[in-house]
């Protein structure tokens, strides 16, 4: 108990703690309450294809909708969250409004990628569940593609490897997220059951920069071995026309970024807009 404050004190120096919250025992508490008020609201980030920036997909993003502080982003608040366990409950409620609103407008022929904690991934039974909620939902299960991260297929490779093959033989796909930043990437992507691989934007970001030439080896590498596994690859954090362009020369087929749209709510999807011209 003691070493378990000890660890959340070191967190209350945190600067990932939302503006204005100092203790993190009270911001578990706030998160309690924000589960029980339902301040959590997923907003929809557009995956184009590069070509044309036609919307293919989105990502499902979660936001605090804090009585006090405002709209808070996973930086401010996903730490504590995971570090409480209370991200469990978090990504349950975020999934379930996610595939809610998705199904609810009807916002056809996209895919939708949420993201899973590494945590959450190796609990025995999370793929029975979320099969279940999708059922319940009515939402065709080959809509969804879990996003994962290199940590989780690390810390737990046959479990994950084991959940996500179960996943895939229901239509439930997968995308490592992030990809590029973790370890030993390459000695595990045959393995595991993909349907997208994204690259990090770190590695974009660079694209445009003079002296480059290594981002684009990287990149251009991941893009080579992710056809040859037949896997679908989306390029993260695209900013620039210029970042855009370099990524399409390479044939990347997907993207997603500011350049393309801004994570928002759905409502704003449900129109066509000039943004993702
Ligand atoms: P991620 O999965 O890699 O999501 C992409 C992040 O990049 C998002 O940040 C998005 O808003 C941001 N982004 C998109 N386009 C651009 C761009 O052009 N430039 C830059 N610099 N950033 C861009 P966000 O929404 O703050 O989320 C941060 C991270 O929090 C996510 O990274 C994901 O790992 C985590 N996260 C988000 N929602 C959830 C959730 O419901 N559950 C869990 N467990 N994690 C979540
Ligand atoms: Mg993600
Ligand atoms: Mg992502
Ligand atoms: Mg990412």
């Amino acid at each position: 108990r003691a070493k378990e404050l000890g660890r959340k004190r070191y967190v209350v120096f945190d600067e990932t703690l939302a503006k204005g919250m100092v203790d993190v025992l009270a911001m578990e508490g706030e998160l309690r309450q924000a589960l029980q008020h339902d301040q959590f609201q997923p907003h929809f980030q557009p995956i184009c294809r590069l070509g044309d920036g036609r919307i293919v997909g989105y990502e499902a993003l979660i936001r605090w909708n804090h009585p006090q502080h405002g709209l808070l982003k996973p930086c401010e608040f996903l730490k504590v969250a995971e570090d409480s366990g209370l991200i469990e409950a978090i990504d349950w409620r975020m999934f379930e409004l996610s595939c809610s609103l998705l199904s609810r407008h009807g916002v056809k022929d996209t895919f939708m990628t949420f993201n899973v904690s590494a945590l959450h991934l190796r609990h025995p039974n999370f793929d029975a569940r979320l099969i279940r909620m999708v059922e319940a939902i009515g939402l065709p299960p080959s809509r969804l593609v879990a996003e994962v991260t290199e940590g989780a297929l690390l810390d737990d490779p046959e479990i994950v490897r084991a959940t996500l093959d179960r996943l895939r033989e229901v239509g439930v796909g997968a995308a490592l997220d992030d990809f590029g930043t973790g370890y030993s990437s390459l000695s595990y992507l045959h393995s595991l059951p993909l349907r997208m691989l994204k690259i990090d934007k770190a590695f974009v970001h660079e694209l445009d920069k003079a002296g480059n030439t290594n981002s684009t080896t990287v990149v251009a590498a991941i893009l080579a071995l992710a056809h040859a596994l037949n896997i679908q690859v989306i390029a993260e954090g695209i900013e620039t026309q210029a970042q855009r362009d370099a990524l399409m020369a390479m044939g990347c087929e997907m993207g997603q970024g500011y350049l393309l749209g801004h994570p928002a709510p759905i409502e704003y999807w449900l129109e066509p807009h000039s943004q993702t011209a």
